[in-house]
């Protein structure tokens, strides 16, 4: 139906009609959405069954992604692309006087992630159906995702994220799939037949766990993908049995809610873990549910256990699924009778795991007496882990009980998540080269030395189909009109843009794409916000969660002091710029919700002074998202990645500015690292403390924030007018917090030290940028060097090296 436009047209028209008694003149754009999600979805459910019947009559090894977040955004422009259907479907939207871009502002975002662990496993889910990979995402159907962030009075306000209203046309629900996951009760033993001890678990709670599956294209091939969300729902006979019991229907609504309370939200915080009973209860929710629908699927072929880790792999993203370990040897050895040592083999060797964070306060551990009564069976196997884990080590290091008490998995009451996920898989990964070697040579350093070959670097990635074809389709037609399209298909081929480095015209097109999408983003701005900014100025953004080590505030500081300058000479000549903000801070993050009141208070003071508006604009876009992403990151020229050195894992925000021509301002942190070496040093503004100097005053002392501002007339004066009476305080005391944070508690993350530092590299970026032709080139030669972040090289890796999959070969 969708070889050629007219057919496509005609086909709309009949799908509004049939599903919604709609003409094409009288639908609204919502039903013309759904209709138009519709009819994709019909091609791509064809592919999506013949992928599956491939994969099983070739028995394809399958990975299962395992992650608490898919930060997924939208789907039908990238379902569009990835089908090919772009161009044609645009066109013909176009004849029936439509806009795609409208329709798919009709779409909600599924915002089921916090931020950059969940928007990778999004990008990973692209990049392994585009590289024809047999591999799916094993998630949670939150009836919730990340909060909706609005700004009342300059503060952050949370609403529910209610993405659910509006039907999610992409997934298909299959009852028929459920599995039961079962919590509490205790264990009882009894001796079989044959004199051996058997495990029943008894008097437990049971949950019914319904997957949603929602198909993942690959581009212009023939894979579609699985990505598996589960939802919790109340088996009905079970409550009824209890309602009855009791003796209330109260009861039983009652029940019926808790029951399902454990996939009614997201937690919405990143880098501090959530101690939370329900948030253990949703990562045993998708462990389990998942293990049990891979086991079922892995018997159906009929091979021997033997097999099972030559046709599976499992990747745990970050600790949260780190039950799959205990988990898939409960099964293994309880239910299916293998022997423990042939259980632990198998789980090795199908269980990886990627580290994501060395903050000490997001290392997820459980109280002991959490795990034991919320998953009685569960926890035996955990202590039976960590019994032969220990006593391995003390056959290596006898004596030594120190290291073997650092390293147990189970010790002062908590079940230490990161021990067990390395304990149980076969490959554990950083995210960056410097967070790798932080995690051998600092984090994990024991771990390291008792299992050297289990460790290795997988630096992250982004799909250059979402964030670059899909975000900035006027930057992928001049790459495409420049070096041919292979690069879509093979991202390193970006770097045939370098011939272009000193080709003026060449130049002069790719500053009218930024200069274009600088005005959409201005007219967006204005619109949304009734703020005007000037598209000439420099587009410096900052955006992703806010949180202390990624310091907003040094950002902020700095606008602070530029105010500052500007108020006692307002002659002074600077270079005009516009100051981007978006971030969402966890709800329960007293100081970063401080953060974003200051800059919403720097936006007000600023953008209303006619002294210096011409040259500073602040603007604070609410509730960072991923479509909100893919509108700001083609317009901007300027990336902030300014977290503390050794704090940033990687970091993926930065590749996806680089990708769309921005230059970094950034520490040497995370894949800042990798981008200063791929770019040189001319192409990227670097300041501050070394990751070494960080961690060395960390261990030793020796830093005194209060002595630092003392010395810098500018800081000094800054701090001040948090405290003191200012344009910014009003009088009042709400920033006291902050000054307290940066002068009393010694700037835990450094943002005095670094920035003077950083008012410099500051100034090289106006200086610079007032030579277009100089910047342009810089600009090129970052959109050149990118091709190497695409999640296709990353997953290309993991494929080869951690899952020992291959592609799957098409006879086509
Ligand atoms: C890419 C992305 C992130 C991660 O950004 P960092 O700058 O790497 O922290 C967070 N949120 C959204 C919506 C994103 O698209």
């Amino acid at each position: 139906m969708f070889s050629n436009k007219e057919m496509f047209k005609q086909a709309l028209v009949e799908k509004l009609k049939t599903n919604f008694g709609k003409k094409v003149e009288t639908a609204s754009e919502y039903d013309t959405y759904r209709a138009l999600g519709a009819l994709v979805k019909d091609e791509i459910t064809k592919k999506w069954m013949e992928t599956e019947e491939r994969y099983q009559k070739d028995q394809t090894k399958q990975v299962y992604y395992f992650s608490m977040e898919f930060l997924m955004g939208r789907l039908l422009g990238n379902n569009l692309l990835n089908m090919n259907l772009l161009e044609l479907v645009q066109d013909g939207l176009e004849d029936l006087g439509l806009s795609l871009d409208s329709l798919e502002e009709n779409e909600n975002d599924a915002g089921l992630g916090n931020g950059g662990l969940g928007r990778l496993a999004a990008c990973f889910l692209d990049s392994l159906a585009s590289l024809n990979l047999a591999g799916h995402g094993y998630g949670m159907r939150y009836r919730y995702g990340m909060f909706d962030q609005h700004i009342i009075d300059g503060k952050q306000v949370e609403l529910p994220d209610e993405w659910l209203s509006k039907d999610f046309i992409w997934e298909v629900r299959r009852p028929e799939d459920a599995i039961e996951v079962k919590y509490e009760g205790y264990v009882d033993f009894k001796e079989d037949s044959s004199g051996n001890w058997k495990f029943e678990y008894v008097d437990y709670e049971k949950i019914r766990a319904v997957p949603y599956d929602v198909p993942i294209v690959g581009y212009n091939n023939e894979t579609v993908n699985t990505l598996r969300l589960w939802s919790a729902e109340a088996t009905t006979e079970d409550i009824m049995v209890r309602a009855k019991r009791k003796n209330e229907m109260g009861y039983f609504l009652n029940h019926r809610r808790a029951l399902e309370s454990v996939s009614e939200f997201l937690y919405p915080d990143d880098s501090t873990e959530e101690g939370r009973r329900l948030r253990l209860k949703q990562e045993y929710f998708l462990v389990s549910a998942g293990v049990q629908s891979i086991i079922q699927s892995f018997e159906k072929t009929g091979l021997p256990w033997s097999a099972f880790s030559d046709k599976t792999a499992i990747h745990i993203n970050d600790t949260h699924p780190a039950l799959v370990i205990p988990e898939l040897m409960r099964i293994l050895v309880d239910e299916k009778g293998l022997g423990w040592d042939q259980a632990w083999e198998i789980t090795q060797s199908v269980v990886s795991y990627t580290n994501h964070t060395t903050l000490s306060e997001a290392l997820e551990s459980w109280p002991v007496n959490t795990v034991r009564t919320l998953l009685p069976r569960l926890f035996m196997i955990i202590e039976e882990i960590n019994e032969r884990f220990c006593q391995a080590l003390w056959k290596t290091y006898p004596g030594d009980f120190d290291r073997i008490a650092n390293l147990a998995i189970v010790a002062d009451g908590q079940v230490k998540m990161a021990h067990l996920s390395i304990v149980g898989s076969h490959s554990i990964n950083g995210v960056a080269k410097l967070h790798t070697e932080i995690l051998k040579k600092r984090e994990m350093k024991s771990f390291y030395e008792t299992f050297p070959s289990k460790f290795n670097n997988k630096t992250n990635g982004i799909t250059h189909r979402r964030w670059l074809m899909h975000a900035n389709k006027p930057l992928s037609n001049l790459i495409t009109e420049a070096i041919g399209d292979q690069w879509m298909n093979e991202p390193d081929r970006l770097k045939d843009l370098l011939k272009k480095k000193e080709d003026l015209s060449f130049l002069d097109r790719l500053d009218d794409v930024k200069q274009n999408n600088k005005i959409a983003l201005a007219d967006w701005v204005k619109e949304t916000q009734g703020i005007t900014v000037d598209p000439q100025s420099i587009f410096d953004v900052h955006i992703k969660r806010l949180h202390g080590y990624k310091r907003q505030l040094l950002n902020a500081l700095h606008i602070m002091h530029l105010y500052n300058e500007l108020k006692a000479d307002p002659t002074l000549d600077m270079v005009p710029r516009t100051f981007f903000f978006g971030a969402k801070a966890a709800s329960g993050y007293y100081f970063a919700k401080k953060v974003i009141q200051l800059i919403n208070r720097i936006a007000a003071v600023i953008n209303k002074d006619d002294e210096v508006n011409d040259k500073i604009k602040v603007v604070f876009l609410p509730n960072y998202s991923v479509s909100t992403a893919e509108k700001i990151i083609p317009a901007s020229n300027v990336s902030e990645q300014i977290s503390t050195a050794s704090k940033e894992a990687s970091g993926t925000g930065n590749m996806k500015f680089m990708m769309n021509g921005a230059l970094t301002i950034g520490t040497m942190d995370g894949a800042n690292v990798e981008i200063h070496d791929l770019v040189g040093d001319e192409n990227i503004y670097t300041f501050g403390l070394s990751s070494e100097e960080v961690l060395e005053y960390y261990r030793t002392g020796g830093y005194s924030s209060k002595q630092v501002s003392d010395q810098d007339e500018r800081l000094r004066h800054t701090l001040e007018q948090l405290i003191h009476y200012s344009p910014f305080s009003k009088g009042e005391m709400d920033f006291q917090p902050i000054y307290e944070a940066l002068i009393n508690h010694n700037d835990e993350y450094f943002v005095l030290k670094d920035f003077a530092d950083y008012v410099m590299a500051q100034r090289k970026v106006s200086q610079d940028y007032q030579n277009k032709r100089l910047w342009n080139a810089k600009s090129l030669v970052n959109i050149a060097q990118s091709g190497h972040f695409s999640s296709d090289r990353t997953i290309q890796e993991y494929a080869s090296q951690i899952w020992n999959i291959e592609r799957v070969q098409m006879l086509k």
